[in-house]
Formats: C-alpha cells, structure tokens, sequence
C-alpha cells in the first residue's frame, strides 16, 4: 500500500499525471476517484501534455522558509491545454516578464530544500515558457 502511493505521488509531482472519468472523459489533476462531473469512478490515469498557458500570476517577495533562497518568485495558475487548472512557479523566465495567455511547458526541477542538515532536494513541476518553434 505505502509503495503503491509512493508511487502515485511521484507521477503526480513528476509527470502530470491526473484521472480522466471514463463516462464523461472529464480531466483532472491532481487525480480523483470520484467524478464531481457525474458521480462516476474513476479508475484511469491520464497523462496530460504538461503544455498550457498563464493564468494569472503572482510574485512572491516574502518566502516562507526552505523557499527563500529563490525569492523573489513567481507562482502561476496554469491552464493546461486539457483544462484543468495548476498551481506551479514559473522558471526560466530569464529577462523576460510573465504575461497572461502566455504559453508555458512543464519542467521537473528542485523545488525546495528539505532540512538544512541532510539537504535532501524536493523536485517537483514548474513551468517555463514555451520556446518558439517547438509548438
Ligand atoms: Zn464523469
């Protein structure tokens, strides 16, 4: 049981992987059991392509700790092009500014590190904006 939902937590930080209801084909993420759509189970996983585009942003001055050496940093609700809605910092902005209705793509990176004396790294998903001519 622990590894199964070991497992289920890695897709879910490291591949974008939700559910999608079998009746409906309505998509979520992260994964649920039960269709709120129409009360059906769900059973299957669904990768989704890990593209989308900006929502709305916010920068974060204030980091809360294990953050902070990234402040200042912007946080992003995405829009993946399946539908659902994400939460995830953006990356690789580079000089660029965040925009609305930018493109954006999912990347695995270091999140956050975990305890100063072990120094373990969490990585888990961002998004970087799209390169041009990859679309
Ligand atoms: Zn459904």
């Amino acid at each position: 049981m622990e590894i199964a939902r070991h497992w289920r937590l890695k897709d879910q930080r490291y591949n974008l992987v939700g559910s999608c209801c079998p009746k409906c084909e309505k998509q979520y993420f992260p994964p649920r059991e039960v269709c709120p759509a129409c009360g059906g189970e769900i059973g299957t996983p669904f990768q989704f392509s890990g593209r989308g585009q900006v929502y709305s942003f916010t920068t974060i001055y204030e980091a809360p700790s294990g953050f902070d050496q990234d402040a200042p940093y912007t946080v992003a609700l995405v829009q993946l092009e399946e539908g659902p809605l994400v939460t995830a910092q953006l990356t690789d902005l580079g000089e660029g500014k965040p925009e609305i209705g930018m493109p954006v793509e999912m990347v695995t990176r270091r999140l956050r590190t975990d305890g100063d004396e072990r120094g373990m790294l969490i990585y888990g998903y961002k998004f970087r904006p799209l390169l041009a001519g990859t679309r």
